[in-house]
Order: C-alpha cells, then structure tokens, then sequence
C-alpha cells in the first residue's frame, strides 16, 4: 500500500528535532509522498531546501491569507522565480480566504488571493487553496477568475454540501484531514465524503495541526505517517477495499502534482 500525504507543513520548527525519524515513520506507515506546503516566501524556500535531501518531498509556493499583510508583487515575483528554478515546486499554494481568525483583513485577503490564481495559472502550476467562512467569497473570486486550465484542491474542506459540489463542478480535488477521525467535529465531514467521486479526493495531515484519532489522545503534534488514520477511516466508511482506494487516491495525487 503506497499512501500520499497531499498537505503538511513539516517544515515547521517543531519538527527540528526528530526530522529523520518523523519521516523513517512516515515510510513505517507506508506514506511514500508528501507535499510540503508554503505558507509565504520563508518556508516556500525551506521547504525547496528540505526536499533537497528527500526525494519523497515535493513543495508548493504562496502565500497563505493569514500571511496576506506581508505579500507584495515582489514576494510573488520571488515566489514564482523559485517556481522556476526548481523541479520540486509542484503546486501554488496554500491561497485563499481565512475569515475565521482575520490573520489579514479580508481585502487584502481577497486582492493576493486573486492575484496568485493567475499567478499559478501563468506558470500552469496546480493551485492549493485554503477556505474557512469566507461566506461565499471563496468561490465568487474563483468562479470569476480567468483562466483557461483549472487545477488544485480544496484542502482541509470545511465547506457546506453546495460549495463542495461546486469545487467539484470547478475540477477541483477535496482534501480530506484528520477531522474525519473526530467523533463530533468529524460528523459532517463524514457524510460528504462519502459524496465525493473516488478520483477526486485526497487525504491529508495538515502537520503539525489537526492530529486524527486516535493518535490526538496520545500525542499533540500531527505528522505524515499519521495520514494512515485518516485514510483507513475514510475506506471504512465507504466500506472501501484498503489496497484498491489507497491506489486511487495515490493516482490522484500525482494526477494533481506530476509523478513524484
Ligand atoms: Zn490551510
Ligand atoms: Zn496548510
């Protein structure tokens, strides 16, 4: 069994410590990919620095809204040179629209939100988006956006039945984290789920955040090999065959991020 996680940020410093053995686990667990995520240029290029001696790693570059205040046309133009000039960067990413915790106040959320959706598109990368209540925002910017190709997932999907069919309609794969996993918060979660066509989800750890049960009792921080709760909860509720759903999700993911 080959499993992807699609999302992590395990370029975060509470990593530091057990990077090595974090990812000896991560293979233990049959993870065999996963995608580190930038949040603004600093940990764009550390993650590009880390999958230099890993090539298990891929990296994506962008500015995540809750970082919106500190974007300027000049980190995206960094951002996309570093696009360029390494093989690793498969995805522009995570962007989007964080109303919940107004890290960034929403204009400025919504004006380089927009602006890395082209960006993205210029250099025909898939696109990581992030989405929490932004009250329909989310999809007005996207639906209006334009552009020819569209690529990306909708990580950590948080959404009502309606937007993840319109994400859906878009092309776009849905992310799926640990919540899954959590007995009350999960609920919802769990019935969509089962809503969405086998070869458009993917499956996620959003490490070092959101740690599925039932490792959450154990320990605080999440990490990859931990993708394994998510998806062995994801095949029982679809009452899914392991061996077979793990191939088509792993699919997906390299459909999305070219081969690893
Ligand atoms: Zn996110
Ligand atoms: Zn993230």
């Amino acid at each position: 069994m080959k499993l992807f996680d699609s999302h992590s940020h395990i370029d975060d410093i509470c990593f530091k410590k057990d990077f090595d053995a974090m990812l000896q686990r991560a293979q233990d667990a049959s993870v065999h990919g996963i995608m580190v995520v930038g949040i603004n240029e600093k940990t764009s290029k550390k993650a590009i620095e880390l999958s230099k001696d890993h090539r298990n790693l891929i990296t994506s570059v962008g500015v995540h809204p809750h970082d919106a205040s500190t974007c300027s046309d000049d980190v995206i133009k960094k951002l996309e040179e570093l696009a360029l000039n390494h093989s690793c960067v498969r995805a522009w990413g995570e962007t989007g629209l964080d109303f919940n915790r107004m890290h960034s106040p929403s204009d400025v959320q919504e004006k380089w939100f927009e602006r890395q959706i082209y960006a993205g598109a210029n250099l025909n990368l898939p696109m990581i988006f992030h989405e929490r209540d932004s009250d329909g925002r989310f999809l007005e910017i996207l639906e209006s956006a334009n552009i020819k190709k569209r690529k990306g997932v909708v990580h950590c999907f948080s959404g009502s039945k309606e937007e993840m069919f319109k994400y859906l309609d878009l092309g776009y794969y849905i992310g799926i984290t640990g919540i899954l996993t959590i007995k009350k918060r999960g609920q919802a979660l769990r019935e969509l789920a089962l809503l969405i066509p086998e070869d458009r989800i993917l499956i996620e750890t959003d490490a070092p955040y959101l740690t599925p049960a039932p490792k959450k009792n154990k320990v605080r921080r999440n990490e990859p090999g931990f993708v394994k709760h998510v998806f062995q909860k994801l095949a029982a509720i679809k009452n899914a065959d392991e061996e077979e759903l793990s191939g088509i999700i792993w699919q997906n993911t390299e459909n999305l991020y070219g081969a690893l």
